[in-house]
């Protein structure tokens, strides 16, 4: 069952940004290892999120405020909105 959503940058969002390369793009400059993959949809970087050590996501939303990321696991289709933490199936 999906939430009824109320963040306006899923609602406007028009087109989802695909991924280009399935590496964290921070990860790969350090060397480290990550788990899981979500792609900004203002800047379309891919970095790593949930288990993974860094973090590297979350800590891109804190920094750029870019609020919309999605998945870019194989097979995973949703958004997730940092600022208002809401997450959207396309
Ligand atoms: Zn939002
Ligand atoms: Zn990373
Ligand atoms: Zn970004």
């Amino acid at each position: 069952m999906i939430k009824q959503i109320s963040c306006a940058h899923l609602l406007t969002l028009t087109a989802v940004q695909p991924t280009r390369d399935y590496i964290c793009d921070e990860c790969v400059k350090t060397g480290d290892s990550w788990v899981h993959l979500r792609t900004c949809q203002t800047c379309g970087t891919t970095l790593c999120c949930d288990a993974s050590p860094n973090k590297h996501a979350t800590r891109h939303f804190h920094t750029s405020t870019h609020p919309v990321v999605a998945s870019a696991e194989p097979g995973e289709r949703w958004l997730w909105c940092y600022a208002d933490e809401q997450m959207a199936g396309y």
